[in-house]
């Protein structure tokens, strides 16, 4: 079979399984089979497929019409721009989160070159801390989480993009693991309710649940993210955190209470759903 029958057949097949984005996927699982990148296969549509690789690749299409998330299958998501190794022990980095990493950099950028320290909580497969490593040179970041597997993954992602001198990932809950406050907590903490959490569409029924669920209001981690927050934050410091949109109301009147003071900022994401929550802690008090 050529390329070009292997990305129809398999487009159609993936569009019955009401899988969105199907001429993209069949052309990653493909690229993927074949272990080219994207100009070597535009340039090869009438590539004879052996049939070892044409079977390898009606695998993975089987895997992906039973509802196996295209990153477990491929092993790779990309993220502000960066390629992250990602497995089921890890949420898969979602386009929302680069918001985050986007507001942590604006406060970055107006604090001038500033040797900033910032504390990633509940890092997965480490995207938000390799993130902003890369792109802040003067920083050094500390990644948390409960647990062990997801930290293997982060591990590997801070090798392969050779930050392993600037990120240091600790197993731990939340703040419990840094040694003393930094200038920027950054999280995307679970924060789905349980039951949101058990009835999700199938590709997010194959992420871990440790990653997904925030108790019986998808509240119980940010409320001790932001309850224990002050605390691990030098004078100026930004808290940033990524929230669901329906639950912006709960966590502004929980901020307000815990942060009276502090300026308090609400970032929307590309579709326009407040997504982003920041709060610059004020300098210190005279
Ligand atoms: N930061 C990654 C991202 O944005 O793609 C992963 C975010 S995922 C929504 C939440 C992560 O928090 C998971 O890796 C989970 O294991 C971790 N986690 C859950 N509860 C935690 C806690 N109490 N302390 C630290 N990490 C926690
Ligand atoms: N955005 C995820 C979803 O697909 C939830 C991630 C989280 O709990 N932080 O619902």
């Amino acid at each position: 079979m050529r390329l070009r029958e292997a990305w129809l057949r398999s487009r159609k097949r993936l569009q019955r399984a009401a899988i969105p984005d199907t001429g993209t996927e069949s052309q990653v699982l493909l690229r993927h089979t074949l272990g080219i990148d994207r100009a070597a296969y535009h340039a090869s549509p009438d590539y004879e497929l052996s049939d070892e690789d044409a079977q390898a690749f009606q695998r993975m299409v089987e895997r992906r019409i039973e509802g196996e998330p295209l990153s477990y299958i491929t092993g790779h998501r990309e993220f502000y721009g960066l390629d992250f190794v990602v497995t089921p022990d890890v949420l898969v980095p979602r386009h929302e989160t680069e918001f985050l990493v986007e507001a942590v950099l604006e406060y970055a950028r107006n604090r001038g070159c500033h040797a900033l320290t910032i504390a990633d909580i509940g890092t997965g497969s480490g995207c938000i801390a390799v993130a902003l490593a890369s792109h802040l040179p003067n920083a050094t970041v500390y990644a948390t989480d409960v647990s062990r597997e997801a930290l293997r993954v982060a591990d590997e992602n801070v090798r392969r993009h050779r930050l392993e001198e600037r990120i240091h990932l600790r197993h731990g809950c939340l703040f419990q693991v840094l040694d003393g406050p930094v200038d920027v907590l950054a999280s995307n903490p679970p924060y789905l309710s349980t039951e949101e959490a058990t009835d999700l569409p199938t590709d997010v029924q194959h992420e871990p649940s440790v990653a997904l669920d925030g108790g019986s209001d998808g509240m119980d981690v940010l409320r001790r993210l932001i309850a224990g927050a002050r605390q691990y934050l030098n004078p100026r410091g930004l808290l940033a955190f990524e929230i669901d949109p329906r639950r912006l109301d709960a966590v502004e009147s929980l901020v307000g209470r815990i942060f009276p003071d502090d300026e308090v900022g609400v970032v929307r994401d590309h579709a326009e759903l407040d997504r982003v929550v920041t709060v610059r802690i004020g300098p210190p008090s005279a």
